[in-house]
C-alpha cells in the first residue's frame, strides 16, 4: 500500500479506542506492527466477497448461517487434535441443520484469530493483590503473577503464527477430501457415545442411502467433495487488526486478511469509536454484537457506517440479549431497521447474555436458557416478518463440562469434572450437536 492509503487507515488513531492493551514498551509493538505488515494476508479477497455473498443469502433466508467456536482461543490448544474437533463438530451441525432444514449452511469458524477478549475489570484482585486482567493469549498471560499479566506486544507475531497454521489444517480438512459429504459417517469417530451421537448416525446412515440413490439414478453430484469453511474473530485488537489490512491487486480494495468475518463487540461498537473506524474501510462482512440496551437507532448508525452502500451481506446484527428480555427488546429494533429497508442479516447470539455464576463462583450457562433465546429469536422474526439468519454460539468439539443441562442434564458438581476454557462456557460436542437438531426442527 502508499504511504497515503496507509494514512488513510489511520485515521481509527484519533478516535476512543476502547479495551486495548497498555503496552509499556512502544518501541517494540511498532517493531512487531511493522514485521506483520510484511506478513502474507492470512485470507483472501475472493474468499472475502464469496463470504459476503453467502450472508446475504442468509439475509434473505435462503440459507442458513453456523458461526460457532471458543470464546477464547489459547497458544496451547492450537492441537491437530483440537482444531481437528472443533471443524468435525461444526461439520456435524452443519449436516444436522441442512438436511434436517434442507437448506445450504454457511460455515463460520471463531477461530484462527479469536485470541483477545474484551473485560468488563481491567484489574482481577484475588486474597488482596490486584493484576491487569488477562485479556486473551493475544495480549498476556493467564498466570496469575505481574510478568504473565504484563501486555506483550511478541504475543501478536505468535498470533498471528498460530493463526497461520490454524488455517493451514482448516483447509486440508475442508478442502482435502476429510469434508467429502460420502465420509459423513466418519465424523462421528473420535466422540464418545452418546444420545446425539446416536441420533447424527441414523441421519448419516440416510445421507449416505439418498448419496448411493442419487448415484444409481445416474445422478451426477458435484460440489460434495469439500466445503467453504470460514474464519471470524472479534476485531478487538486495532493495532493488529490494522497492520493485517492488504490492498487486492486486482481489485485494488482493501481487505482486512486476519480473517473473513469480523466482528465488533457490545463493548466496542460506538458508532463514533475507532474499532467501527478502522472496519468502515475494509471490503470484509462485519457484524456487530447487539445486548438487551441496543436500540434501532444503534443499528442504524452502525449500518450507516459500516455499510453505507446498503450492500447485502456486508452488514451483521448478531444479537445478544438474554432470554428473559428479547421478546421485548427485539421485536420493535427489527421493525423499524425494515422499515427503513435496511440491509441486516440477523444473527442470534444466545450464550452471552444468559451467563451465570454457580453458588462455588464457576461462569456457567444453562442450555435450556441457551435455546429459549434461540426460540426467542425465531418468534420475534416470525412476528415481524424478518429473517432469522443464523446462530452464533460458543462451542468446542471436546467433551468438557461448562454448560449446565443438556441431554446428560450436567449439573454443578459435574462442572468441576473438565471445564477448560479461560474465559467463557463452551457447549461441547453433544450439546452443540442437540443444540443442531432442535434449531433444524425451528427452521
Ligand atoms: C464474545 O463473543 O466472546 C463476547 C465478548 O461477546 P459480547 O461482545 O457480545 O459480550
Ligand atoms: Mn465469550
Amino acid at each position: 500500500m502508499s504511504i497515503s492509503e496507509t494514512n488513510a487507515l489511520e485515521t481509527w488513531r484519533n478516535l476512543p479506542a476502547l479495551q486495548q492493551p497498555d503496552y509499556a514498551d512502544l518501541d517494540q509493538l511498532r517493531q512487531i506492527i511493522e514485521v506483520l505488515r510484511q506478513r502474507p494476508g492470512l485470507v483472501f479477497a475472493t474468499e472475502i466477497e464469496r463470504l459476503t455473498k453467502e450472508i446475504a443469502r442468509a439475509g434473505s433466508g435462503d440459507s442458513f448461517v453456523l458461526m460457532g467456536g471458543d470464546c477464547a482461543e489459547t497458544f496451547a490448544s492450537t492441537t491437530e487434535a483440537q482444531i481437528r474437533l472443533k471443524i468435525q463438530t461444526m461439520l456435524q451441525m452443519g449436516v444436522v441443520l441442512s438436511y434436517g432444514a434442507a437448506l445450504p449452511v454457511v460455515k463460520i469458524g471463531r477461530i484462527a484469530g479469536q485470541y483477545a477478549k474484551p473485560r468488563t475489570n481491567a484489574l482481577e484482585t484475588r486474597e488482596g493483590v490486584s493484576l491487569p486482567a488477562y485479556r486473551g493469549d493475544a495480549v498476556n498471560g493467564i498466570g496469575f503473577s505481574a510478568s504473565e499479566r504484563e501486555a506483550d506486544p511478541a504475543r501478536l507475531l505468535e498470533m498471528y503464527q498460530h493463526c497461520s497454521a490454524t488455517l493451514n489444517l482448516m483447509r486440508a480438512f475442508t478442502k482435502g477430501g476429510f469434508a467429502d459429504l460420502n465420509l459423513v459417517h466418519t465424523w462421528n469417530e473420535g466422540f464418545t457415545s452418546n444420545p446425539a451421537y446416536a441420533r447424527y448416525e441414523s441421519l448419516a446412515a440416510d445421507i449416505q442411502r439418498a448419496l448411493r440413490f442419487m448415484v444409481a439414478s445416474g445422478a451426477e453430484i458435484d460440489g460434495l467433495k469439500d466445503v467453504d469453511f470460514y474464519a471470524s474473530h472479534e476485531a478487538l485488537l486495532l493495532e493488529y487488526e490494522s497492520a493485517m489490512v492488504r490492498k487486492d491487486p486486482l481489485s485494488g480494495q482493501l481487505y482486512n486478511t486476519s480473517g473473513h468475518f469480523l466482528w465488533i463487540g457490545e463493548r466496542t461498537r460506538i458508532p463514533e469509536g475507532a474499532h467501527v473506524e478502522l472496519l468502515s474501510k475494509v471490503r470484509n462482512p462485519i457484524g456487530v454484537k447487539l445486548g438487551p440496551t441496543g436500540t434501532a437507532e444503534d443499528v442504524l448508525q452502525l449500518a450507516s457506517k459500516l455499510n453505507p452502500a446498503n450492500e447485502p451481506g456486508k452488514f451483521t446484527v448478531i444479537t445478544r440479549m438474554g432470554a428473559d428480555k428479547i421478546a421485548d427488546v427485539l421485536p420493535p429494533v427489527l421493525e423499524r431497521v425494515k422499515a427503513e429497508g435496511i440491509a441486516v442479516t440477523w444473527l442470534t447470539d444466545p450464550m452471552h447474555g444468559n451467563t451465570i455464576h454457580t453458588s462455588s463462583g464457576i461462569k456457567t450457562r444453562h442450555f435450556d436458557t441457551v435455546m429459549r433465546e434461540v426460540e426467542g429469536f425465531f418468534v420475534a422474526h416470525r412476528q415481524v416478518g424478518t429473517v432469522a439468519g443464523g446462530l452464533h454460539i460458543e462451542l468446542t468439539g471436546d467433551d468438557v463440562t461448562e454448560v449446565l443441562g443438556g441431554a446428560f442434564d450436567l449439573n454443578e458438581l459435574d462442572l468441576e469434572e473438565r471445564y477448560e476454557s479461560l474465559v467463557d462456557p463452551r457447549l461441547n460436542h453433544q450439546q452443540s450437536l442437540e443444540m443442531a437438531f432442535k434449531v433444524a426442527e425451528l427452521l
